[in-house]
C-alpha cells in the first residue's frame, strides 16, 4: 500500500515544509490546489491538509506519517511519536500580561482567565503548578483579549515578541518550546516510513553543520583538531609541498563565526566553508 505524508498546505509551515521535502530527495510537482500528489521518485503520496489536522489524520490511520507543530501534538493529545525535530517554525507558548500589571509568575494567575488558542495545554500546565485558571478559547486576534477585557492575560505562540509589544503586552512565562516536528503512530517505524524518516533526518542533521576545509603548516594539526574535531576526526591531506596539509572537517553552522577567527590564528590559510547537504552520523 502507498505510504501517505500528511503536509501543511498553508500557513507557516507550508514553504519550510516542502523545502524540507525537496532536500530529503522527494521529487513532486504540486499544482496550486492540489489535495494529494504522488512522490515521484517514492512510492509515497503527499496529503496537503491544514496544519492542525495533522495529527488527527496520522492518528486515525488516513497518513503514515506527519509534519506540524509540536503545540500542536501536545495541544491534540493525540498518542503520536515525535519521529524527528525539523529545526524550522520554532515559536515559544507563552504566558503574556498587559504592561500595567505587575503580572509576573505562575502563582499570581490563580483565579484569572487567560485567553488562548491552547486551551488544553494551558489548563494542563497550570493544573500542574496547582494553580487553578479559566481558559478562554480563541481562536484568532489573542492579543486583543485583555483590551477588550475578556481575559485578564493571553497564552499565545510567539517567535520575535514584536505582535506582543505592539499591543502592550509583556511576556512572563514560557508553557511550551515548539518547533516543527514529523509525527508517527507509537510503535516500530519500518520499511519506507522508515527510510523516509532517516532521510529528513539527515537534512535538518546536515542544516545544523557546514563543511570547512583549510591548508596549514603540518605542525598546526593538534591546535586545528582542537578547534574543530569533526565527527569522528578531522580528515588531514599531504599537500605537493612539504611540510604543508589541507584539513577537512566539520562544524555546526552556528558556531562557524567563532571558529574562523581561530583557525586563522592556529595558522589555517585558504579556508572555505561549503554547506552540507545530507549528513547521516
Ligand atoms: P499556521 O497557523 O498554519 O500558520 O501554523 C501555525 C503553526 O506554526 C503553529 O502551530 C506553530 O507550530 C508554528 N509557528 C511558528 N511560529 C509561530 C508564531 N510566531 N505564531 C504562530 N505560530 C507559529
Amino acid at each position: 500500500m502507498t505510504l501517505r505524508l500528511a503536509v501543511p498546505n498553508k500557513g507557516r509551515l507550508e514553504e519550510p515544509s516542502a523545502t524540507l521535502l525537496r532536500q530529503s530527495g522527494l521529487s513532486y510537482e504540486k499544482t496550486e490546489r492540489a489535495l494529494s500528489v504522488r512522490v515521484r521518485n517514492i512510492d509515497l503520496e503527499l496529503l496537503f491538509v491544514r496544519t492542525d489536522d495533522v495529527c488527527e489524520l496520522v492518528a486515525d490511520g488516513v497518513a503514515d506519517l506527519g509534519i506540524t507543530g509540536l503545540d500542536l501534538l501536545t495541544e491534540t493529545g493525540t498518542r503520536l511519536q515525535v519521529a524527528a525535530e525539523l529545526g524550522y517554525g520554532r515559536c515559544r507558548l507563552t504566558v503574556a500580561v498587559p504592561q500595567s500589571t505587575d503580572l509576573a509568575e505562575v502563582a499570581d494567575f490563580d483565579g484569572l482567565r487567560l485567553a488562548t488558542s491552547h486551551p488544553r495545554t494551558t489548563n494542563r500546565f497550570f493544573a500542574d503548578a496547582g494553580i487553578t485558571i479559566t481558559t478562554v478559547p480563541l481562536r484568532g486576534s489573542i492579543e486583543v483579549a485583555p483590551k477588550l477585557d475578556i481575559a485578564d492575560a493571553i497564552v499565545d505562540l510567539v517567535s520575535s515578541g514584536s505582535t506582543l509589544l505592539v499591543n502592550g503586552l509583556r511576556p512572563v512565562v514560557t508553557v511550551l518550546e515548539s518547533q516543527a516536528v514529523l509525527v508517527a503512530r507509537e510503535g516500530d517505524i519500518t520499511g519506507l516510513a522508515a527510510e523516509i524518516v532517516t532521510m529528513i533526518q539527515a537534512v535538518v542533521a546536515a542544516r545544523r553543520k557546514r563543511y570547512v576545509l583549510m591548508n596549514a603548516p603540518a605542525t598546526a594539526v593538534n591546535a586545528i583538531e582542537e578547534i574543530i574535531p569533526g565527527i569522528d576526526a578531522p580528515t588531514v591531506v599531504p599537500l605537493a609541498h612539504d611540510g604543508l596539509v589541507a584539513i577537512h572537517s566539520t562544524v555546526e553552522s552556528d558556531e562557524v563565526w567563532g571558529v574562523l577567527p581561530r583557525l586563522k590564528e592556529a595558522g589555517a590559510s585558504g579556508i572555505l566553508v561549503l554547506p552540507i547537504q545530507q549528513l547521516i552520523p
